[in-house]
């Protein structure tokens, strides 16, 4: 048996709300309403959803400063609903800890799609495991060992770093910041292109055609990701 799961949408904006409601209704979702932080924060914290689809632009406290209060003390998925001048918001969200997000004008069924992947990536048991395989790649922990196919691979350890950070997140969002922080445990806005020299060059050793990357995505003005097989 399955149970329904429960997605907490936050939205000022009525006629957005009442759409994204009545199609995750369709999808097969519970949904509960909040229209400002403030509800919002308190019915997560009474009601425990499964995820949490959240408006940015809100009135009085925003989406960031609600993601930065439930971060402080749950692990419950977040979706932002951003506006396409929100770049730099975006960014800041998921360096806050929210796990996606869709850009308005959004279509809801890519908004269902979305919150299916999220809820699918937050179940996978990602566990200590020595052993990262994601598509062809195989990544060995503890002897800091990559093997493409049968092939293994050289990497520094800064992309081997690099490469388990991602890989482990199959379809998550890593900004810049995120993977430098990830890899030498400092980050400083002049370094983050640091990292997209490390990807090109982990592109060139993992990837079938290092032009077209499959494995390691780019996202356009937020960062990479290991790609969703
Ligand atoms: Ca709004």
């Amino acid at each position: 048996m399955t149970t329904m799961k429960r997605v907490l949408v936050v939205e000022d904006e009525m006629k957005i709300a009442r759409l994204v409601r009545d199609y995750l209704h369709q999808a097969g979702f519970a949904v509960l309403e909040a229209s400002d932080g403030a509800t919002a924060l308190s019915l997560a914290k009474a009601e425990r959803p499964d995820m949490i689809v959240l408006d940015l632009g809100l009135p009085g406290m925003d989406g960031l400063d609600v993601t930065r209060q439930l971060r402080a003390s749950s692990a419950v998925p977040i979706i932002m609903l951003t506006a396409r001048s929100e770049e730099t918001d975006r960014i800041v969200g998921l360096e806050l800890g929210a796990d996606d997000y869709v850009t308005k004008p959004f279509s809801p069924k890519e908004l269902v799609a979305r919150i299916r992947a999220v809820l699918r990536r937050a179940e996978a048991t990602i566990g200590g495991g020595e052993i990262v395989r994601a598509g062809a790649v195989e990544i060995d922990i503890p002897k800091r060992r990559v093997t493409v196919g049968d092939d293994p691979v050289e990497l520094t350890g800064s992309e081997f770093d690099l490469l388990l950070v991602l890989a482990r997140h199959p379809g998550r969002i890593y900004t810049r910041a995120q993977l430098l922080d990830a890899v030498h445990g400092v980050s400083f806005e002049s370094y983050e292109r640091s990292i997209d020299a490390h990807i090109k060059n982990l592109r060139r050793k993992i990837e079938p055609d290092p032009k077209r990357p499959t494995l390691l995505v780019t996202v356009y003005g937020v960062g990479y990701k290991f790609a969703d097989a």
